[in-house]
């Protein structure tokens, strides 16, 4: 609970971030954690208030009052035991996780909330930077194959804890690299993806197997940029091989806006523009690392087999995100920070990721003006990205009206609230319209120039256009970031699994089973496009069921 009276004699600490002139320049991630005396003091304003709300508000139910006790008195171990006991990733969550925690705390009621996700990134990378982060693997194997279809954040939780209950267990991933979503939807600036291949180091020795570049399923896609498999196994050859499959593939089917000239250049889904800009980052820091003769991890596949080259039995036991962070921004961390010291240990150059310009992705936002329509955290990824490749102006338009700037607390409390929420990468720089309607892209000689556009109001829920209100907007890359409608309909079909309405998975909460034997579904393909800290929830919970389905009971937390 930290300390009786914290709430009142300290203030609400936000991270700190660098400048923005300094982060438009590279893809670095630009939020710097808390110190820990700035840590100990936020954990201290967590209060006694009887009923932790912010515990039912997080989805993985993380025990916020305890580790914020244990931060405020200074027992950072004991407080990373407690919130890697209900979050296998608190490295992604405690960067990417938009926090509902924070707007179930009961100081929000009429104060600032704790600083919760702050606290949390605090104690992970704290236990990162003092090798604390260990494998866990099980001291019995029960002699059971899994097989996870899918390396987001849902697959891997599934994976790790059934591999900690001593199943073997493999994960397939069409693409070349595991990680999912983390991997080539979020961008770097938002979470490095070294720290994906720090936990996939951990679960290999754990006993995890990654088999990247292999799509599951009937008829393989063309090769994309969501898909580089290699290799197809089908749903009867993977039944036969592994005792439990469990469907984690994501929702890949984005939301398309099909009005006249849609067909133009220049205009694409938001994931065509931002997953090859992961991929050329992801380049640029293996030059980078190659060149810098201290760093020797791979964990690239390997041409052969498609399998991840393991880190060897040992671990790399300290957090790769010193040395991310450190690089050439150091001496701006001195004046945002004060105390630089933790990431002077840095020894990656900077030189090669520096994106002034940037041309090497397919699309370029650089020298064009950019319109992303839809206002989430895809088109505010698109956002970031644009500016850091040198954008002339970046808009970004929403069919729903302007959200209001606070909520009404007492009403809406402890529910996550609809207010204005504006990210890091609309402080960098963007203008935001809402209640718009695109009616038709226009362009000259098959690209893209400008888009027709007419404001909307609403009503009781209703939609209507406002007459007169048509205008054009100047566009010479349109990027379509309105959400995932379902997952990849065929790979359901060539499973023969039961869908709900929306096309997702058929599956419930107790027991993740789908129709068919043996089959599972977690993550984004059964709930629907979410969040990371929900695809980890159900990768845990989905895992409990598939011990309990192969083993008849389970001691796996829920
Ligand atoms: C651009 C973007 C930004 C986002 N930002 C945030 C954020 O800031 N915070 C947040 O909480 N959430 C964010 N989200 C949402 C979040 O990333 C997802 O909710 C989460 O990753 C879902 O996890 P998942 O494991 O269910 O699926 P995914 O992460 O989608 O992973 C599914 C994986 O399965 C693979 N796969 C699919 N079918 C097959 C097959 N047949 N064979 C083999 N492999 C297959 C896919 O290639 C993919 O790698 C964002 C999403 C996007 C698109
Ligand atoms: S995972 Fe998200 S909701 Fe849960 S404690 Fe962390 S920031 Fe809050």
């Amino acid at each position: 609970m930290g300390k009786i009276t914290g709430f009142m004699e300290f203030k609400r600490l936000s991270e700190a971030s660098l400048p923005v002139a300094d982060r438009r320049k590279n893809y670095h991630e630009f939020v710097l954690h808390l110190n820990d005396d700035q840590a100990k003091i936020q954990g201290a304003r967590c209060m006694d208030c009887g009923i932790p709300f912010c515990t039912t508000g997080c989805p993985v139910n993380n025990i916020i009052p305890d580790w914020n006790d244990l931060v405020y008195r200074g027992n950072w171990r004991e407080a990373l035991d407690v919130l890697h006991s209900t979050n296998n990733f608190p490295e992604f969550t405690g960067r990417v996780c938009p926090a509902p925690c924070e707007a179930a705390c009961t100081l929000n009621i009429n104060n600032d909330a704790v600083g919760i996700k702050s606290i949390e990134h605090a104690i992970i990378d704290k236990g990162g930077e003092n090798g604390w982060v260990v494998p866990q693997p099980a001291e019995k194997k029960t002699g059971k194959k899994v097989a996870v279809v899918g390396s987001g954040p849902a697959g891997l939780a599934a994976a790790q804890q059934l591999a900690r209950a001593g199943h073997s267990v493999t994960v397939f991933e069409k693409n070349s690299r595991i990680g999912g979503l983390l991997r080539y939807g979020i961008p770097d600036f938002k979470l490095d993806k070294r720290l994906i291949d720090w936990r996939m180091a951990q679960m290999e020795t754990e006993g995890v197997k990654f088999q990247a570049s292999t799509f599951i399923g009937k008829d393989a896609p063309e090769k994309n940029i969501a898909n580089d498999a290699k290799k197809t196994v089908s749903p009867t050859e993977l039944l036969k091989k592994f005792d439990a499959v469990i469907l984690s593939g994501g929702a890949e089917t984005p939301r398309d806006l099909p009005v006249p000239g849609r067909e133009l250049n220049g205009v694409h889904y938001a994931l065509e523009f931002l997953i090859p800009q992961n991929k050329v980052v992801e380049a640029m820091t293996r030059r980078s690392e190659a060149s810098d003769e201290t760093t020797s991890h791979s964990t690239r596949p390997s041409k052969d087999t498609g399998q991840v080259a393991g880190y060897g039995a040992e671990m790399a036991s300290s957090h790769p995100l010193p040395q991310t962070a450190g690089s050439a921004i150091t001496s701006d961390l001195a004046s945002v920070v004060g105390s630089p010291s933790r990431m002077a240990s840095s020894s990656t150059s900077n030189v090669s990721r520096d994106v002034a310009g940037d041309g090497r992705n397919p699309i370029s936002a650089a020298g064009k003006h950019v319109v992303v329509i839809g206002g989430g955290d895809t088109g505010s990824d698109c956002v970031g990205t644009s500016n850091r490749h040198g954008a002339l102006s970046v808009t970004q338009i929403e069919v729903m009206p302007r959200p209001p700037e606070h909520e009404n607390k007492p009403l809406v409390w402890p529910n996550w609230p609809m207010k204005l929420r504006t990210s890091s990468s609309h402080e960098e720089g963007a203008q935001r319209d809402w209640a718009i309607v695109t009616k038709e892209f226009i362009g000259k000689d098959g690209k893209v120039e400008k888009l027709r556009a007419v404001r909307v109001e609403w009503k009781d829920g209703k939609m209507s256009e406002i007459a007169a209100s048509e205008f054009e907007l100047k566009a010479d890359l349109v990027l379509l970031a309105m959400g995932f409608v379902s997952p990849e309909q065929k790979v359901l079909d060539a499973f023969g699994v039961e869908k709900d309405a929306r096309g997702n998975i058929k599956a419930d909460t107790e027991n993740y089973r789908t129709s068919k034997d043996k089959v599972f579904a977690a993550g984004d393909m059964r709930r629907g496009q979410s969040l990371v800290v929900w695809a980890i929830r159900e990768g845990r919970q989905c895992a409990r069921a598939v011990d309990e389905f192969l083993m008849g009971s389970s001691v796996l937390p829920r």
